[in-house]
C-alpha cells in the first residue's frame, strides 16, 4: 500500500514537474514572439505591411472582394463608411496575425533550439557558469 502510494506521488511529481516545464515553455514563447513583434516583427512598419499583405494576398481578396462591390453600388453614407471600415478591419486584422503567427513560429524555433533549458538563452545563473 504505502509502496502503491510511493509510485502515485512519483507519477504525480513527474507529471507536475512536467506541467511546470510546459508552461515555462509556453511562458518564454510568448514572452520572445511579443518581443520579436516589438523589433523585426512589428506589424507596424511599412516593409512589414507590405510582407503580410503579399503573403496573404488571397485570404485578403477573398475577404475585401465582396465589401468592394457593395461599397461601389452604395449610395447611403454611413453604410459606406461601414464598408470601408469592414475593408480596413481585414487588412489589419490579416497584418496583425499574419505577424503573430510569424513571430510565434520563430519563437517556437528559438526556444527549441536554445541550449539552456531553464532560460531558454535568455541569461540566468545556470547558463551563464556561475551556479
Ligand atoms: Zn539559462
Amino acid at each position: 500500500m504505502n509502496r502503491n502510494h510511493c509510485a502515485v506521488t512519483a507519477d504525480l511529481n513527474r507529471y507536475l514537474k512536467q506541467l511546470d516545464q510546459e508552461d515555462a515553455r509556453e511562458h518564454a514563447i510568448e514572452r520572445l514572439a511579443a518581443d520579436l513583434m516589438l523589433q523585426e516583427y512589428a506589424p507596424d512598419t511599412e516593409a512589414n505591411v507590405i510582407e503580410a499583405l503579399l503573403e496573404t494576398t488571397d485570404k485578403v481578396a477573398t475577404a475585401i472582394t465582396p465589401h468592394l462591390k457593395a461599397v461601389i453600388n452604395e449610395k447611403n453614407a454611413a453604410i459606406r463608411a461601414n464598408l470601408y471600415a469592414l475593408i480596413g478591419k481585414v487588412i489589419v486584422d490579416r497584418t496583425l496575425s499574419y505577424w503573430e503567427d510569424t513571430a510565434r513560429e520563430q519563437a517556437i524555433r528559438d526556444i527549441d533550439n536554445a541550449d539552456c533549458p531553464y532560460c531558454y538563452d535568455q541569461g540566468c545563473r545556470k547558463c551563464e557558469g556561475d551556479y
